[in-house]
C-alpha cells in the first residue's frame, strides 16, 4: 500500500516518465530510458513531487499540478 517503485522503460521521446497507480494503491513511476541521465533524473523528482503532493487524489487542474511538481 502506498508503496513507491521506480523503473526504467523505452518510452515515446517526448514521454519523460509516467505514474501509475495500480490496484495496491502502489505508484508505479516509469521514467525513460531513453532520455540522458540528467533528464532522468528530473523526470525521477517531477513524478515524485506529483505523489509527496498528493496529486493523484486532489482536484486541481493539471496545469496546477505540473506547475507545482515543475517548481520542485
Ligand atoms: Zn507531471
Amino acid at each position: 500500500m502506498n508503496d513507491i517503485f521506480i523503473r526504467g522503460l523505452k518510452l515515446p521521446p517526448k514521454v519523460r516518465g509516467v505514474t501509475v497507480i495500480d490496484s495496491d494503491s502502489n505508484f508505479n513511476v516509469y521514467i525513460n530510458t531513453q532520455l540522458s541521465f540528467e533528464t532522468q533524473e528530473k523526470a525521477k523528482k517531477h513524478e515524485l513531487t506529483h505523489i509527496i503532493k498528493d496529486h493523484f487524489y486532489d482536484c486541481e487542474p493539471v496545469i496546477h499540478n505540473e506547475m507545482e511538481a515543475n517548481a520542485g
